[in-house]
């Protein structure tokens, strides 16, 4: 994280603009920006590791109608932007009881609502983002182009284990098409180190997915036995130093990779929703659409606002930009 101190090495002509809105004394302001919205229950996928299909093995849609009450309440209520979550989102749709629409046409009617800029979708499974899902993100202007799709592993064999319905080269080919649809389409996920039978070769495809994907986030969880699942009694289980290593290992390179990422969009303009002020820096902070954690100079009042930031400088201590204007709604 940048400190005031490193702003004011490293963007000496920020100085006098931050001194000023400290002098001004306006107080961190911190408005409804992004609100979750849950539209999905339950999961019958069964990997080996999870006991979700063991308490909630019915899957749920919630009604079309009732997400998009609900959504039209939170707008209402201040928030921008809508991040849909469930346990297996993407078997939204009307054999689960979503009363029609699939999870890509629910987006789409979600996209109606007027003072709704945004919507996310928080977590989806790799053999669940469809052609028409990615069609939309590519051309919607309110659906950001950011998934978060968990790899758990990136060796097939472990995959297998985990029973994990996708190989290495299913996602890895999954990220060439929805880069070659949505360009720099952000990808976060989650990745599970330590899971039975993961030696170093298993372990190194993981890092070979991480590298080649350069995730913009990734979030990395020790394999630990849940009861009554069937990896707690798999043998060939790996010592907790060993996972302990590994995840130092991976931290790293995952790191090294979404600093990659984020260099990428260097010079780009992004549209950020801007959240607050850092206590830290002293500089706005705010979520681009790409889920870049962005700092920039601005004043408090843009809290809440959607705005147009050129990316400056990309380091290990965070996002950094200068606000180019303001965006008054992301289909203007
Ligand atoms: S990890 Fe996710 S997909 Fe797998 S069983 Fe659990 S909830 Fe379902």
């Amino acid at each position: 994280m940048r400190t005031l101190e490193y702003v004011l090495e490293h963007f000496p002509h920020l100085r006098e603009r931050l001194e000023a809105e400290r002098r001004a004394g306006e107080t961190p302001i911190r408005r409804r920006t992004r609100a979750v919205l849950k539209i999905q229950d339950g999961c019958n996928v069964n990997c080996s590791f999870c006991s979700i299909p063991l308490t909630r093995p019915v899957m749920r849609s919630t009604p079309y109608t009732e997400v998009l009450e609900e959504a039209r309440a939170l707008v209402a209520e201040g928030y921008r932007e809508i991040v849909l979550t469930g346990v297996l989102i993407g078997d939204y749709g009307p054999e689960t009881g979503s009363g029609g629409p699939d999870l890509a046409e629910l987006c789409a009617l979600l996209g109606e609502i007027d003072g709704l800029e945004r919507i996310r979708i928080s977590s989806i499974e790799p053999t669940l983002v469809t052609d028409r899902l990615i069609d939309l993100i590519a051309t919607h202007p309110k659906m950001c182009p950011h998934l978060h799709i968990p790899l758990q592993s990136g060796d097939t064999g472990v995959l297998q284990a985990m029973n994990r319905p996708y190989d290495q080269a299913f996602y890895l080919d999954l990220i060439r098409r929805l880069r070659a649809r949505i360009p720099n389409c952000a990808i976060s996920t989650d990745i599970m180190v330590g899971f039975p039978g993961e030696d170093e070769a298993a372990f190194q495809n993981t890092c070979f997915v991480v590298e080649q994907v350069e995730f913009c986030r990734a979030h990395l969880f020790r394999y630990s036995p849940r009861p009554d699942t069937p990896a707690e009694t798999m043998r060939q289980q790996v010592p907790d130093p060993v996972k302990a290593e590994r995840m130092q290992r991976l931290q790293h390179i995952s790191k090294a990779a979404a600093q990659r990422y984020a260099a990428r969009m260097l010079g780009t303009v992004e549209r950020v929703l801007v959240e607050t002020r850092s206590k830290l820096s002293g500089l706005m902070t705010g979520t681009s659409d790409r889920y870049l954690q962005v700092e920039f100079a601005g004043s408090p009042s843009l809290a809440g606002q959607l705005v147009s930031v050129r990316i400056v400088d990309v380091s290990p201590e965070g996002v950094m930009g200068e606000l180019v204007g303001a965006v008054h709604s992301a289909t203007e």
